[in-house]
């Protein structure tokens, strides 16, 4: 088995998660920025965390051979503080051309609040002046729906948006099919405890088809399995889909939305 572990919060996990995502057949890590489980205290804390994502973790994945990608922003639970964003984003343009940055992200929406609507829209507009690839986080539990719809019109209404160059992560039953019928790309989260279960997951490819879409561990400081994907290609397989349909899932689909970044070679 190959696949793409397209959403993994590395740096806080262990080295031996490494080994045992390559042992499990991981070709390449992608890593977007995310919280670090405090709220940093100022720009200079993401200057130092956008050095270690873009040149500590590659370093350290490169030693069991595993590629190592990321993604640049502040994350949506900290982007409450428009003043310390705006800080942030400025930032991003020094890091953008580093060889292992992918595009922006994950942005987007916590709390569907003003502040958070404002810095996602200056994410998005940093996005389209640099033509880069968006990943895009989606509000938890009962903030999802309501979420996902005001991320696809912040999206819509900035025109140099292309959606195929675009996934929104973090999708459920209740909203992968506007998320696919929009024309973006959709991400499934493998999460102990809420998002989707592997099973879930694998409802959600039967029912939807296997394009555009992705599954990922998005394993991160908290409660998470960083070999959920192999252990949910292991449940396709149960149901009786066949090697090349997993394959495609796990693998060919992360890597036919990636390589739209050209820095995304394997
Ligand atoms: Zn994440």
């Amino acid at each position: 088995m190959r696949y793409i572990e397209p959403h993994a919060h590395m740096v806080s996990r262990t080295t031996d998660d490494y080994i045992s995502m390559v042992a499990s057949g991981c070709a390449a890590v992608c890593e977007p920025a995310f919280w670090a489980g405090f709220d940093r205290g100022s720009a200079d804390g993401f200057h130092d965390y956008f050095l270690q994502l873009t040149e500590y973790e590659p370093k350290r994945s490169a030693k069991f051979g595993l590629p190592h990608f990321c993604w640049l922003c502040i994350n949506p639970k900290e982007s409450e503080d428009v003043g310390l964003a705006k800080e942030v984003l400025a930032l991003i343009p020094e890091f953008i051309d580093r060889p292992n940055v992918l595009g922006i992200g994950e942005i987007g929406l916590n709390k569907n609040s003003r502040n958070e609507l404002e810095v996602l829209e200056m994410h998005i507009d940093l996005a389209a002046r640099h033509e880069q690839l968006i990943l895009v986080h989606t509000p938890h539990l009962e903030d999802k729906l309501k979420g996902t719809r005001l991320t696809l019109d912040a999206l819509r209404n900035n025109p140099a948006i292309k959606p195929e160059r675009v996934i929104i992560d973090h999708v459920e039953e209740h909203t992968v099919g506007m998320v696919l019928d929009a024309g973006f790309w959709a991400g499934m989260t493998l999460y102990p405890g809420s998002k989707c279960s592997p099973a879930r997951a694998i409802d959600i490819v039967e029912t939807y088809g296997g394009e555009r879409l992705w599954m990922n561990s998005a394993c991160d400081w908290g409660v998470s399995i960083p070999l959920s994907i192999p252990y949910t290609a292991m449940e396709m397989r149960r149901r009786g889909h066949n090697a090349d349909a997993v394959d495609t899932l796990i693998y060919r689909n992360p890597h036919e939305f990636l390589s739209q970044c050209p820095k995304f070679m394997l």
